[in-house]
């Protein structure tokens, strides 16, 4: 899977080591406890060493497109693809993802749109429209499962937001779990310093 690689030894090892444990098992599941599951760091350095490779791939590919598409439609994937580099490293860094998810979602969809108009057009060889969609996907879906568990933490089996009780601010899941359970009711961290705990 590693190719040429940006991780250090380290971090390669981490990869290797978790990925054998996890194959299969809670990759693929995102919502609820699974997600807790997840091993984070894998998860980070698995999609940008994702997204490294899906470039060595693209670079070459754009530069044999047709001269008058180099400017139009391999700058469009050039661009699409820098950003969505950028947007990972930054999501990976970044506590809150949501809005950075957002963009993403949004890019990675503009990337496949292009990538499907440019094997169309037939500016792609056989197997690089498979390789380069192979890692898109790959990206896309685990951008998508950053997302379900970014709302599984605010958002309830219903779909509704956790409340408090009091003041009707937005609480996450975990703090909604720990005031019922210590408090009796959903509370804020401000509101929890006004109800006493159950005894
Ligand atoms: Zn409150």
């Amino acid at each position: 899977m590693l190719k040429c690689s940006i991780l250090t030894k380290r971090e390669e090892r981490h990869v290797k080591e978790t990925r054998s444990s996890t194959v299969g098992r809670t990759r693929t599941r995102t919502i609820g406890v699974e997600a807790r599951h997840f091993d984070k760091a894998y998860e980070e350095l698995y999609i940008q060493q994702r997204v490294y490779d899906m470039g060595l791939e693209l670079w070459p590919v754009l530069a044999n497109f047709p001269r008058e598409q180099r400017f139009i439609l391999a700058q469009s994937m050039r661009e699409t693809y820098n950003h969505i580099r950028r947007l990972i490293f930054r999501a990976n860094k970044k506590y809150t993802k949501k809005d950075l998810l957002r963009e993403l979602d949004v890019e990675i969809g503009a990337f496949k749109t292009d990538l499907r108009w440019a094997n169309d057009l037939g500016y792609l060889k056989d197997p690089q429209f498979d390789r380069l969609s192979e890692h898109i996907v790959e990206v896309g879906k685990m951008v998508g499962g950053w997302l379900k568990a970014e709302k599984a933490e605010v958002l309830d089996e219903e779909g509704k937001e956790y409340k408090c009780s009091k003041c009707n601010a937005v609480i996450t899941k975990r703090i909604n779990d720990y005031s019922t359970k210590y408090h009796g009711q959903p509370l804020c961290y401000a509101c929890q310093k006004l109800v006493p705990k159950k005894k």
